[in-house]
């Protein structure tokens, strides 16, 4: 079993992985575009938070149901909580120390053809409009 140390920039928040890691993934969807993200997925099981905890802000947006955190002092982005497979992170493989991802198989996730729901969209019928 290997541990891999990772943390944000700042190194209020830290987390283990255990590893090995075999292999990274990109994802096309609007977000990780943005964050440039090189990821490996983690079953919740072998992640665990060793510090910092209490200072991961949560962005979500979309389905709501991936839960996108960075750190709220220096804005890194060390993990998410998968919306595919909800028991799984994606970890930013760049936040891992001593650790190089170039060196990985690399593919990549099709996440810009996940629905997308629109914007302004509700989640249930509220019912007939009112009409007069
Ligand atoms: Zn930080």
């Amino acid at each position: 079993m290997t541990t891999l140390h990772g943390s944000c920039h700042c190194g209020t928040v830290k987390f283990e992985v255990e590893g090995p890691v075999e292999s990274a993934y990109t994802c096309d969807c609007s977000l990780c575009r943005k964050k440039n993200a090189l990821m490996a997925k983690v079953h919740e099981s072998k992640l665990k938070i060793t510090a910092g905890a209490d200072k991961l802000s949560l962005y979500q947006w979309n389905t709501r149901i991936a839960r996108h955190y960075f750190c709220s002092v220096c804005g890194i982005y060390p993990f998410h909580r998968k919306r595919s497979e909800p028991t799984e992170y994606g970890v930013n493989l760049h936040c891992l120390d001593d650790f190089d991802p170039s060196v990985l198989p690399s593919k990549l996730g099709k996440g810009k053809g996940m629905t997308v729901v629109a914007e302004g969209a509700r989640d249930v019928w509220p019912g007939p409009r009112e009409t007069g």
